[in-house]
């Protein structure tokens, strides 16, 4: 590897060639400031912030400038600081500068720079561009009037996700993130993945809010309410605190939710052990009678939209099982309704989720039944720390707590739904089982961890060869899918998340601001706490859940029976046309 010489306000260092002067002054320890700049999605120097003095150019932006040999970096000259300080106050112009009631105060990049450049007054205050606030997405509202250019979204739509239904519209002043034609977000191709959301540095993009409404069913004595937070819930919360990301907060998430006033604390985990005795026989039975293949995981809301929407031609390669929340909601509104003679139509159902596309999710008709829907609420990871926080409570001072019984318990194949690779790891751990007719004690398919976007294998369960395969983020998604069709793949069955890293990095998980992600990916931090999660758990393969194997003994008979599939499955939407 080529290695470049330069020194950085007087420091030597030393890199490799095409690094950039950002990058070479990180590895340093100094920090230059950036907006626009997001590592691995966004690098196209049009904040002006990262400014520094090369020799040759008196203001380069570093975050586009590769080192060279002997080059003579300056960080943090009076003309650089004046420049960066007049580029923050000409975006503060144009800027609504509500941060007293914005949902991203405190973790705003644009407020955290202003104050770190110390910018004490807008010089420029003048004429502001108006926006209307879209609010028309079930997930997702935009609103520009804090929108400062920095173009990350369209490139977490488009490069990353190869979705691209958001994108520069206009000219100069006039120019602003818009959808094609003057359409509104909730009336195109978007799969309300979030994925804008997390890599948006301020409030001008963020979850539609569902608090109130969780509130007032809390408050109404004629609601039971139901909670259930996800895998990827509980080891990312304790960001919201302040506390180390990968931290695991499992009791103390249980607690918080009890002292918030639900009635029951449920586990989204339960119903992911369920997911899998649903789907693993679904696979089997598709390989056994000549099913369509690849089978394809459908825990993914994004992902169900991405193929509604892009390849319909893959709806029949779809599981037909409901994602894991949507299952708890129908049980609790069955089995758990019968059992403790309480109306379903009085129950409400709440899902706390990493995911801004289980909002859209919920309220799909088809998952719904005898007229009522499964899940009546979906708050994001980011939307229940902000309750917390509302009702008092010192999250990071509370006793670890266990979730409620008959629907609250869940194995750590369950947790590792959280991560990319996590669902078909829990599929083998019981497939494998079942066609082995024994407990096996390799369990962990560690070909299929980690944040590689398309990762491929072969196992061999019972002498027969099983090919799968895991692709996370719906751009890798589109490789894989464009394999199949060209007939150069032939799996068996796949797993897809419709977010990069799977929900760990859901777009409805607390914001990495991006000089954190410089340094840290989210993506492989908070999967290994997932992985430490399920290696901490006494049960580890979800057929070994007793409250599961209970489930079918008394309610539902043999997993995919005519009432499974009556309560759990579901059907799918060609959007392709819409
Ligand atoms: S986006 Fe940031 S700077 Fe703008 S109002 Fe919100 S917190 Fe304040
Ligand atoms: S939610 Fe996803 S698909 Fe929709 S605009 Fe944002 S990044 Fe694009
Ligand atoms: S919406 Fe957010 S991410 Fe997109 S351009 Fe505006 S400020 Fe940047």
């Amino acid at each position: 590897m080529d290695l470049v010489s330069l020194t950085i306000d007087g420091i030597a260092v030393q890199v490799p060639a095409g690094t950039t002067v950002l990058e070479a002054a990180r590895s340093a320890g100094i920090q230059i400031p950036t907006l626009c700049y997001l590592k691995d999605v966004n690098q196209i120097g049009a904040c002006r912030m990262c400014l520094v003095d090369t020799g040759a150019r008196a203001l380069a932006a570093a975050c586009v400038m590769p080192v060279s040999e002997g080059m003579k970096v300056k960080t943090n000259t009076p003309a650089i600081r004046e420049a960066r300080k007049v580029n923050m106050e000409l975006l503060l112009s144009n800027h609504d500068r509500k941060c007293l009631t914005c949902v991203r105060s405190k973790n705003c990049e644009l407020q955290t720079l202003a104050e770190e450049l110390g910018v004490r007054d807008v010089r420029f205050d003048g004429y502001k561009t108006v926006h209307e606030i879209d609010n028309s997405s079930l997930s997702i509202v935009r609103d520009n009037n804090k929108c400062i250019q920095c173009r990350r979204c369209i490139a977490a739509c488009l490069g990353v996700q190869r979705i691209g239904v958001i994108g520069t519209v206009g000219r100069g002043f006039g120019t602003s993130i818009e959808c094609a034609f003057d359409q509104k977000l909730g009336d195109v191709g978007c799969i309300n993945c979030g994925q804008c959301i997390t890599a948006c540095p301020v409030g001008a993009l963020r979850e539609k809010d569902n608090t109130q409404e969780v509130w007032d069913a809390i408050a109404d004595p004629n609601k039971f309410v139901v909670v259930q937070p996800a895998p990827a819930v509980r080891v990312a919360l304790g960001e919201e605190f302040g506390m180390e990301m990968g931290t695991r907060v499992t009791g103390k998430l249980a607690a918080a939710l009890r002292r918030m006033g639900f009635d029951k604390i449920f586990d989204t985990n339960y119903a992911a052990d369920l997911t899998i005795m649903e789907e693993g026989t679904e696979l089997l039975g598709r390989i056994q009678n000549g099913g369509v293949l690849p089978m394809i995981t459908s825990c993914s809301p994004g992902w169900i939209k991405y193929v509604e929407t892009y390849y319909p031609e893959f709806i029949p390669n779809l599981s037909s099982c409901k994602s894991p929340h949507e299952m708890l909601g129908a049980v609790v509104k069955s089995y758990y309704a019968e059992k403790n003679n309480i109306d379903p139509k009085n129950i409400y159902v709440v899902s706390v989720m990493p995911c801004t596309a289980k909002k859209f999710e919920a309220k799909r008709p088809e998952l719904s039944n005898n007229g009522l829907a499964d899940v009546d609420a979906v708050i994001t990871t980011r939307e229940l720390a902000r309750m917390i926080k509302e009702a008092g409570i010192d999250f990071v001072s509370l006793p670890d707590e266990e979730f409620d019984p008959m629907l609250g318990e869940g194995t750590g194949a369950a947790v590792i739904f959280g991560a990319t690779g996590g669902v078909m790891e829990a599929a083998l751990r019981t497939v494998a089982d079942i066609l082995e007719g024994k407990d096996l004690d390799a369990i962990e398919y560690t070909a299929v961890r980690g944040i590689e976007g398309v990762k491929e294998a072969a196992v061999t369960v019972a002498g027969q060869e099983i090919k799968i395969a895991v692709a996370n983020g719906t751009g890798n998604a589109e490789k894989l899918l464009e394999k199949i069709k060209a007939g150069e793949a032939d799996y068996a069955f796949i797993e897809i998340m419709g977010c990069p890293g799977g929900c760990v990095t859901g777009g409805g998980q607390p914001i990495v601001p991006a000089r954190v992600r410089q340094v840290k990916d989210p993506r492989v931090v908070r999967a290994k706490a997932i992985y430490e999660e399920d290696a901490a758990l006494k049960l580890r393969k979800s057929h070994k859940n007793p409250s599961i194997q209970k489930l079918y003994d008394e309610y539902l008979g043999q997993p995919n029976s005519h009432k499974a599939h009556e309560l759990l499955h579901t059907t799918y939407v060609d959007r392709s046309k819409k």
